[in-house]
Order: structure tokens, then sequence, then C-alpha cells
């Protein structure tokens, strides 16, 4: 395969990393997680003690982030510090939408985003915006589905397995405040690019998006070449 930029958005819960870093292995190429990004200045924005609805004090804030390129170490620093734990917490997790809503955000994620993009050659880029804001020329887009309450049961086994609780209610809550909050907001809201491929992922196993997403960009790269 070559050079072939891969977009793939979607809501929470649909698989999209496990699934993103498996065909990134798959096809050989390098792998970025966006959400990643947005959880790095979050966590800046919380430790700076910024008022999060207030849009010019998030955006003042100086969030210094690196990230793994490869999908079997995708580790992310705040300056130095390795903080790839911290922003999975729920703290993290409950300011992300509003802290990824704010324009100015955005903007500085997406240039640096389209500039690793560039360095990187082949790449699955992940998130929520790549098909129709970052990349809007990836050669394969799509896009991952699933309804709320496979992806809210989903998380709950997550959760259950990593010993932090069963509380599938208040996940399933999560689930559709997170969506709500990214499909209305105002800057580059959660939608499907015009020309991605929808894939819902209820009724597969994560092997099966891979082997099935795998497919696709083989086909559509033996028609680019
Ligand atoms: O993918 P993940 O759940 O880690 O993303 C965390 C949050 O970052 C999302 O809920 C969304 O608010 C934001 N995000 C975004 N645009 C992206 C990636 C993530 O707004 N490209």
């Amino acid at each position: 395969m070559n050079g072939a930029v891969v977009a793939i958005d979607g809501p929470a819960g649909t698989g999209k990393s496990t699934v993103s870093r498996g065909l990134a292995r798959e096809l050989g190429a390098r792998y970025l997680d966006t959400g990643c990004m947005y959880r790095i200045v979050t966590l800046a924005v919380l430790r700076a003690g910024a008022d999060l609805n207030d849009p010019a004090a998030i955006a003042a804030v100086d969030a210094p982030m690196s990230v793994g390129f490869d999908p079997d170490d995708s580790r992310a620093y705040l300056g130095s510090e390795d903080v790839s734990a911290e922003i999975r917490g729920d703290a993290v997790t409950a300011a992300v939408s509003a802290v990824s809503a704010v324009p100015a955000v955005r903007a500085r994620l997406v240039t640096r985003q389209q500039e690793l993009a560039a360095e990187a050659g082949s790449v699955v880029v992940e998130g929520r915006d790549i098909g129709t804001v970052v990349l809007t020329g990836a050669d394969v887009k799509i896009f991952l589905t699933a309804s709320a309450e496979v992806r809210a049961q989903r998380r709950n086994d997550q959760n259950i397995a990593a010993g932090l609780g069963d509380d599938y209610p208040r996940v399933l809550a999560d689930v559709q405040r997170r969506d709500e909050l990214d499909s209305t907001r105002a800057a580059s809201p959660l939608r499907p690019a015009a020309d991605a491929v929808i894939v819902d992922t209820g009724d597969m196993t994560q092997a099966e998006v891979v082997a099935h997403l795998a497919e696709l960009v083989r086909n559509k790269n033996e028609v680019l070449q």
C-alpha cells in the first residue's frame, strides 16, 4: 500500500480506537488519535483551573503536547509528563466536550493534525471531524456507528473489566450527553462526510470490522493506483 490516508470518524463507543489501531497495524500505517489531543488540552485546562464556561480562558491555556504515532505505542505527553492514563479518567472525560467546542482550540489542533498527517505517509487518523474538516482529501473516509445502547453496553463492560464498577444507566446517560454535545456544537459538529462509507459496528466483532475496513482501503487503493 502506498501512502493511503484513512479518516475514521464516529461517536464514542463504536470501537473506533481499537479498530483504527488494528487497521493501522494491518496496513502497516501510522496511527493518529486526535481525541487524545483534545484530552491533553482538557487536562491542561483543568490543571490551570480555567472556567469551563469561558471560551477565552480555555483558549488561553498553553498545552505543549506530543502524541505517539505508532499503533502499538500511542503515549500522550503534556510537556515531558506522560499523561496517557490521566487523560482517560472521569475528570477529563466530563470536561472534554466543553473544551473541544472552543473554536480557537479546534483551529490550533486541526492545523497540528494536518501537519502530523502530512509527515506520516500512510496513516489512519481517528476522530470526529477528520473526513469533514481535518483531511477532506483523505483517500478513504469511514464513519463508524452503533446505537447508543450498544455503545453504552460496551463502555460499561470495559469499566467492569477495568474495575471501575457497573453502572449502565450512568454510562448510557454519559454517551447520550456526549453525542448531543458533539453533534449540536457550532464548531465542526459530528457528522459523516458526504463521501464517507458508513459502517454499523453493532453486530460485528472488532476483528470483523478491521477486516472489512482493510478490504475497503485495499479496494480503493487499487482503483487509485
Ligand atoms: O475519541 P475520544 O472519546 O477520546 O474523544 C474525546 C472528545 O474529544 C470527544 O468527545 C470530542 O468532544 C472531542 N473530539 C473532537 N474532535 C476530534 C476528536 C475528539 O471534538 N477530532
